[in-house]
Formats: structure tokens, C-alpha cells, sequence
């Protein structure tokens, strides 16, 4: 087998598979290196995948236990199996790891399994995973670094993944935990103890700041953590976490009161497991990045130029690993971008369009500016607000929680926001995404025909209701 290529990828994670398939579509001869059993990286084996495999096993089991009734449908027992449970995500997470191996087939793409080190700009060394003789793979066009992030360590707490667990041991937790505790109100913490709550858990978040979700619109992060509380959720804000430790079967949680002086007397809390949640931080360890001189940025993360080029001609960055949101669909859109260059096309990401989603229940998606962010930069604005309570479909499938947000531009009525909390919402975004995407105003999103009744009219409501003429309110 030859190990010249045009083009060769660290990493075979949602950065760097996409960016080896649309190299190959370009004609590039590709080699995709991951020292990973599954391609698919962390969203698909311990992330983005599995959580949602989690995620919907749970509500349909919340549903039917909680929600069947208001239905009219009487379910007289209702119990869950967690190996069930747990083989279910399996499955889901083993076929598609299958589909992504049929793709590089299909593309003719090189797989390689070990660990990359960057030698040169044009030639990089595997050390394969199972042992044997390193591999040199030469690139013609650019070597690509593509792997992405870890979880954010903290200090005074050992990870055993057994007690103490990061999202991955939260994924495969061998059975329900009657207290589960969670440090760090962000996308993991709420979405994986929805898990666990729905399955029975006592599910304590501690968080350091006074609002839960970070960097969501304030109005929907209080919107969230109500309906969040109403489930069971208890938050302590504003809490400093000191340590944590295993005792016996319990986990002893050290915390303080994060404001004022610090001087707030700490307390111990107990749990029974403890999930780790408060970020993760771009990962390059072992590339050779440092003798190689590729800069890094004062969070340890790959700078790159407006071409996702490096410090060092030839060696490309993308998704996790430089700055940006560590979201799975942008590292995707970066890595066809990426290939799209490398081919001399003109691949590109509108970074002001990159959808978040938060798969709890309700859920929670914005994309663009948020009310904040608008207040800070001077823009003048106008809100548009439509409740999921007053839409017809909301309203017959018992989903009335939440509600849709728009910001305008007061000038030009341009969307600059969209937020919404309710049914689908991770569905029902992208309407507001493709208009964002087109300059779409307000107006335009109001003008334009939505079936009724389904949950998207909210959207067409909440548009109209920038300009003060909503029809349902
Ligand atoms: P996050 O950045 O979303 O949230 C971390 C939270 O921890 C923040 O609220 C932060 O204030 C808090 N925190 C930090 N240090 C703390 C401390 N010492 N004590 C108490 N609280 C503390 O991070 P995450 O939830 O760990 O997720 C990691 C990354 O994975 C994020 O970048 C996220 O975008 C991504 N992710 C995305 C999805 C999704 O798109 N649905 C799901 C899961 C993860």
C-alpha cells in the first residue's frame, strides 16, 4: 500500500472524517489517522451520539410514565431495564461507527490506525495502536490536525470513572444512582442528568456562576432551569466546588459560596456518584506540535488563519482543537471548508449561523446574537416573543412549556437571534438558521406560509411579534 496522499488527517472525528470525505469527492488521494478502535471521535463514541441515544430512551420512558395519562391513555405498570437501556445506545452508536467505515470505502479513503506525530509538514509518523513498526504517511497538499478536545480536569478531583466520572463514565454508569451530583450547569451537566433524573436519580447541579448554560440568552437559561427545577433539578448557583473525595461508597463533595469575600463557611455534600462536567479543552498532545512550531493561543488551543492554515505552512487546524465552539456541526462544516480550499474552491463557515442545541426536555436552540450580547454591543434591537402555549400543536401534544424568541435589527428588522425553549426546538431552529443564513428580516420569516398547525408557526408568531402584530396573542 502506498503512504503518499494528497492530503492527511489526525483524527476521525466529526472534523476529520467529513474533511476526509470531501477530499476524496474532490478527487484527493486521503489517509485519516485515529488511534481509536471507532471511527467517529468523541461525538459519536462517547459524546453527542450516545447521550442522545441516552436521551430519548428516557423521555419515551418519561413520557409514557408521566405523560401518558394527560393523553387519555392508561399504562397501568411502567418499568425501565437499564441493560436495555444501555444496549440500545450501543446499537445505535455501533451502526453508525459501521456507516462511517462504509463511507471510507465507498470514498476510497486510507485508514490508519495508531497515533499521529507531525515530523514535517508534509510527513507524519504513526505509531499503530496495536504494536508493530511506525508508518510514514507523506502529504502532498497539507496534513491536518483535527483532534479535538478533553475534558476540563479540576483541580482536587480524581476522575476514577467509576464514582467520580466525566461525561464518559456518566454514559455507562452500571445502575441508577440514588444522589447523583453534577459540578458545572453547562450542555453536559443538564443533559446527562436528564438522564438520570427521568430514571430516578436525586440530581444536585453545582455551579459557579449564578445562571445556569452560560452564553444561552438569559431570559431562556431562567426559562430552562424552571422547567428543569419543575422535573426535580435542584441547582445550587453561585457555588464554588473545593474538592471531592471517595469515602466508603459515598463521594464527599467540598463546596463554598462562589460570591462576595469567599468567606462563606464550606460545607460537605454527599453523593453517590459525582459527574464532572465543566468543559473541555482542545487537545494536541503528542502531535510534536511544539518542535514542529506550530503556535498555540493562551488556552493551549492551534491558531489558525482565515484558510484554517497554522503558524507553519502546510499543517491545517480544525474543530475542537482551535477556537470556536466545541460543537460537532461546526468542526463538520470546518472540515469541508477545509478540503474545499485545499481543492482551490473557496469553502467557507458563517460563523455567525452555527446552530446550539440542548437536548433536555424541553429543548433549547439558538442560534446568532443573544439579548445580552446585543445590549453589550450597542445594537439597537427589537424582541419578538411567542409562547408555546398559545400554538395550536404545542397545545395537542401536551408540550406548552417555553416559548420562541426573535431579535431583530431595530433598523433594517435583519434577525440577528433566534432562542427557542419548547418542543423540538433542536428541530425547529434551522427555519431560523437558513433565514439567518439568507439575510432573512422578520418580516420575511412572517410573510412566509407555515402549515398549520405544527410547531414552526411559533416561529412565524414570534416574527411578527417583532413588529408588534403577532395573530395568536
Ligand atoms: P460547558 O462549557 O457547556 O459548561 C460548563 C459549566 O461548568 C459552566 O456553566 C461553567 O460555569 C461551570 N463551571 C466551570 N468550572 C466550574 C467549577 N469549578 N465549579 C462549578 N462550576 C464550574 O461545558 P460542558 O457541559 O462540560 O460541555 C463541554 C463542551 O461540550 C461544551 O463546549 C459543549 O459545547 C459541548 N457539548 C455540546 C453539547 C450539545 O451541543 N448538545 C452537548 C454536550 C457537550
Amino acid at each position: 500500500m502506498s503512504d503518499a496522499f494528497d492530503i492527511v488527517i489526525v483524527g476521525g472525528g466529526p472534523g476529520g472524517y467529513p474533511a476526509a470525505i470531501r477530499a476524496a469527492q474532490l478527487g484527493m488521494r486521503v489517509a485519516c489517522i485515529e488511534r481509536g478502535e471507532r471511527l467517529g471521535g468523541t461525538c459519536l463514541n462517547v459524546g453527542c451520539i450516545p447521550s442522545k441515544a441516552l436521551l430519548d430512551a428516557t423521555e419515551t420512558y418519561s413520557l409514557i410514565r408521566h405523560g401518558a395519562s394527560g393523553f387519555g391513555i392508561r399504562v397501568p405498570e411502567v418499568e425501565f431495564d437499564l441493560a436495555g437501556i444501555m444496549a440500545h445506545k450501543e446499537r445505535v452508536v455501533g451502526g453508525l461507527a459501521q456507516g462511517i467505515d462504509f463511507l471510507f470505502r465507498k470514498h476510497r479513503i486510507t485508514r490508519v490506525r495508531g497515533t499521529g506525530r507531525i515530523e514535517a509538514p508534509d510527513r507524519v509518523v504513526v505509531t499503530p495502536t496495536e504494536g508493530g513498526a511506525p508508518r510514514t504517511l507523506t502529504a502532498t497538499r497539507g496534513v491536518v490536525i483535527a483532534t479535538g478536545s478533553d475534558a476540563t480536569p479540576l483541580p482536587g478531583i480524581e476522575v476514577d470513572e467509576k464514582r467520580i466520572v466525566s461525561s464518559t463514565g456518566a454514559l455507562s454508569l452500571p445502575e441508577v444512582p440514588r444522589r447523583l451530583a453534577i459540578i458545572g450547569a453547562g450542555y453536559i451537566g443538564l443533559e446527562l442528568g436528564s438522564v438520570w433524573r427521568r430514571l430516578g436519580a436525586e440530581v444536585t447541579v453545582l455551579e459557579y456562576l449564578d445562571r445556569i448554560t452560560p452564553g444561552l440568552d438569559a431570559e431562556i437559561a431562567e426559562a430552562l432551569q424552571r422547567v428543569l427545577e419543575e422535573q426535580g433539578f435542584r441547582f445550587r448557583l453561585g457555588t464554588r466546588v473545593l474538592g471531592a473525595r471517595r469515602a466508603g461508597d459515598d463521594v464527599r463533595i467540598t463546596v463554598q459560596p462562589a460570591q462576595g469575600d469567599g468567606a462563606g463557611a464550606p460545607e460537605e455534600l454527599a453523593a453517590d456518584v459525582l459527574l464532572v462536567a465543566v468543559g473541555r479543552r482542545a487537545f494536541a498532545e503528542g502531535l510534536g506540535l511544539e518542535a514542529l512550531g506550530v503556535a498555540l493561543d493562551e488556552r493551549r488551543r492551534v491558531k489558525v488563519d482565515a484558510r484554517f492554515q497554522t503558524s507553519v505552512p502546510g499543517v491545517y487546524a480544525i474543530g475542537d482543537v482551535i477556537a470556536g465552539p466545541m460543537l460537532a456541526h461546526k468542526a463538520e462544516e470546518e472540515g469541508i471548508a477545509l478540503a474545499e480550499i485545499l481543492a482551490g474552491q473557496a469553502g467557507h463557515v458563517d460563523y455567525g449561523t452555527i446552530p446550539a442545541v440542548v437536548y433536555t426536555w424541553p429543548e433549547v436552540a439558538s442560534v446568532g446574537r443573544t439579548e445580552e450580547e446585543l445590549k453589550k454591543d450597542d445594537v439597537a434591537y427589537r424582541v419578538g416573543r411567542f409562547p408555546f402555549s398559545a400554538n395550536a400543536r404545542a397545545r395537542s401534544r401536551r408540550a406548552t412549556d417555553g416559548m420562541v424568541k426573535v431579535l431583530a435589527d431595530a433598523a433594517t428588522d435583519r434577525v440577528l437571534g433566534v432562542h427557542i425553549i419548547g418542543p423540538d426546538a433542536g428541530t425547529l431552529i434551522h427555519e431560523a438558521v437558513l433565514a439567518m443564513t439568507f439575510g432573512a428580516s422578520a418580516e420575511d420569516i412572517g410573510r412566509t406560509t407555515h402549515a398549520h398547525p405544527t410547531l414552526p408557526e411559533a416561529l412565524r408568531e414570534a416574527a411578527l411579534a417583532v413588529d408588534g402584530r403577532p395573530m395568536h396573542l
